[in-house]
């Protein structure tokens, strides 16, 4: 098996002090970067939209964070002004050791829809083009860390275990958001795709 560690959105907005901070979101970096090392490929997403962004509260008039509208594609949950294209905010958390990364996969630029996923749009149709990155590696399992774990994280996982990969979903380098019981949703959603969620040591 040719494994690929897949990194998702450890940036500042979604660490302490930042636009969308997910609790403790920091604290899992040291140990990601040790997982980098083990990796056939290390992959690395970055929450990148464009200002007025579609999942922005602030774009629709009359809501406010975590408000959720119905979308073309869906039932959406606004979030604050996060990860806009250059901003300071967008960057990688200064500690998370880029440098190793082959790939960084930019996802959520089309103004008009959102993407948890690595793999799809929040459309479930629309590639990032990551799959096929990861077959002509010849990779055919991932391992899956990073921010937030109800969210992006468990989007990519249940999508890579739909395409046929073979997952795990490294808790303790996770930390969630919680919005309403999404952490146990995405847990229990997470089991019925068959993604492997394992609490690991460093
Ligand atoms: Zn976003």
């Amino acid at each position: 098996m040719r494994q690929a560690l897949i990194v998702i959105d450890v940036q500042k907005d979604f660490c302490p002090g930042g636009a969308l901070a997910v609790p403790e979101g920091d604290a899992i970096v040291p140990g990601i970067n040790n997982l980098m090392a083990k990796a056939d490929a290390v992959i690395l997403t970055q929450d990148w939209h464009p200002a007025e962004h579609s999942s922005f509260a602030s774009s629709h008039a009359g809501k406010s964070p975590y408000d959720r509208v119905e979308m073309p594609y869906g039932s959406q949950v606004l979030w604050p002004d996060h990860c806009i294209q250059g901003s300071v905010g967008a960057q990688f958390h200064p500690d998370l050791q880029t440098d190793k990364a082959d790939l960084v996969i930019r996802k959520g630029y089309n103004p008009a829809i959102d993407s948890y996923s690595a793999f799809f749009e929040n459309d479930h149709a629309t590639p990032t083009g990551l799959e096929g990155y990861l077959r002509t590696r010849g990779i055919d399992e991932v391992t899956l860390v990073g921010l937030a774990l109800d969210f992006c994280v468990n989007f990519s996982a249940v999508d890579a275990a739909k395409l046929g990969f073979c997952v795990t979903v490294r808790e303790d380098l996770c930390r969630a958001i919680d919005l309403d019981g999404s952490l146990a949703a995405a847990r229990a959603g997470m089991e019925t795709a068959g993604v492997t969620l394992e609490q690991g040591h460093g």
